[in-house]
């Protein structure tokens, strides 16, 4: 649709041209990346970062780039829309932060079940342990699982919130 719209020439100009109320040349730097069926694309990124500094940076890439660099100039573009603070790095540090969480997740169940390891070996291999369930080591071993969880879960908590600290400071 816009290869016909190209050919067609000046009758149809692409989005930056359209939005930029100026004539769409033959070797216009937005035409391939920015369609005229695609209008925010443009706009959000002329939004952003500003149509000569969109057509600077494309003159500079090798042709064969630009269509990423556009790609990409579109993404950021519209999560600073979207996040005026925080653009993409909002999206970068809860991605972070959900690596994080599910990271410290993880290691508690490993930790559980090295435990669980130890605790099957420790009950196959002492033969005390089957003939005497109720009381000494088995009664303070159920204890000792959740405690630990929680110790380690809170070291994890810290983890995260120094690793949020450095994010921010650097
Ligand atoms: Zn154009």
């Amino acid at each position: 649709m816009k290869e016909n719209g190209r050919k067609q020439g000046a009758a149809s100009p692409c989005a930056a041209c359209k939005l930029l109320r100026r004539r769409c040349a033959q070797d216009c730097v937005f035409a391939p990346y920015f369609p005229a069926d695609e209008p925010h694309k443009f706009a959000s990124v002329h939004k952003v970062f500003g149509a000569s500094n969109v057509n600077k940076m494309l003159q500079e890439l090798p042709v064969h780039q630009r269509g990423d660099a556009v790609s990409s100039m579109v993404y950021e573009a519209n999560a600073r829309v979207r996040d005026p603070v925080y653009g993409c790095v909002g999206a970068i540090s809860s991605l972070q932060h959900q690596i994080d969480v599910l990271q410290a997740q993880l290691a508690v169940a490993q930790a559980e079940v090295v435990h669980m390891r130890m605790r099957q070996f420790s009950s196959i291999s002492s033969p005390t342990a089957t003939s005497s369930p109720e009381n000494g080591s088995p009664s303070t071993a159920k204890h000792a699982p959740s405690q630990a969880k929680s110790l380690f879960s809170m070291d994890m908590v810290m983890d995260q919130a120094n690793m949020g600290a450095s994010l921010w400071s650097c």
